[in-house]
């Protein structure tokens, strides 16, 4: 099964992503994990994405293309399908994707949309702390680990995202609204998308994406 999982910064995306890929054995393809740990080791590609994203703003179309392409070209094994997470963003990778796949087992199946309310999303973006060890989210506001800014799991300094505040915060919403709102939209159009309400407690989120990955 292909999934692309989309949703607003602070939608769950992340946390969702980890639960399906581990259930269900997908590769999990994450394009703005993808981004930051090539800003983080300075490759070309992150020196190329670093002024955009540190900003909230989008990468160019045919730099985030040619990434996922190559990845999905390079995937060591294709398991039972992949979950695309934070991509596609806008039509014209949509349309690039669907060019790169139509007729092959790469075809998406299915579009999980995380949804929750614009005003929610801000709280839970700027109290955000996660560990760059083990992966693990905390909220300082909702979800704060047992000693301030120490991972419960690992014990690794917990660090907060770049643009992960209320200015960069701002830019990624209206990207979302003006350029990936649409894109649900044309998917909604050819009967791929499935809706969840995603501001409930996380296990009734869960319960139902799983009935709905399920039944597919
Ligand atoms: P995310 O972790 O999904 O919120 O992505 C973080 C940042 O990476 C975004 O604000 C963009 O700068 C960049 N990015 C991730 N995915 C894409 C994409 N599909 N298209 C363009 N830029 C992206």
């Amino acid at each position: 099964m292909n999934i692309f999982i989309m949703g607003a910064p602070g939608s769950g995306k992340g946390t969702f992503s980890s639960r399906i890929r581990d259930t269900y054995n997908l590769n999990h393809i994450s394009t703005g994990d993808i981004f930051r740990e090539n800003i983080s080791k300075g490759t070309p590609l992150g020196q190329q994405a670093r002024q955009y994203s540190e900003k909230g703003l989008l990468v160019p179309d045919e730099i985030t293309n040619a990434m996922v392409a190559d990845y999905l070209r390079n995937l060591p094994d294709r398991k039972n399908g992949y979950l695309l997470d934070g991509y596609p963003r806008t039509l014209a990778q949509a349309k690039a994707f669907e060019e790169l796949t139509a007729g092959t087992a790469d075809a998406p199946d299915l579009v999980l949309s995380m949804d929750v309310p614009f005003d929610v999303l801000t709280k839970r973006i700027t109290g955000r702390r996660t560990c760059s060890k083990c992966g693990a989210i905390y909220n300082i506001y909702t979800k704060a680990p047992a000693a301030e800014g120490i991972c419960d799991a690992c014990g690794t300094e917990l660090s907060q995202r770049k643009d992960d505040n209320e200015e960069s915060l701002k830019v990624r919403l209206n990207e979302y609204a003006a350029n990936t709102e649409p894109v649900i939209d044309y998917y909604a159009s050819r009967d791929m998308v499935e809706r969840v309400n995603a501001d409930r407690p996380i296990e009734e989120i869960w319960s139902d994406v799983q009935e709905i990955l399920n039944s597919k």
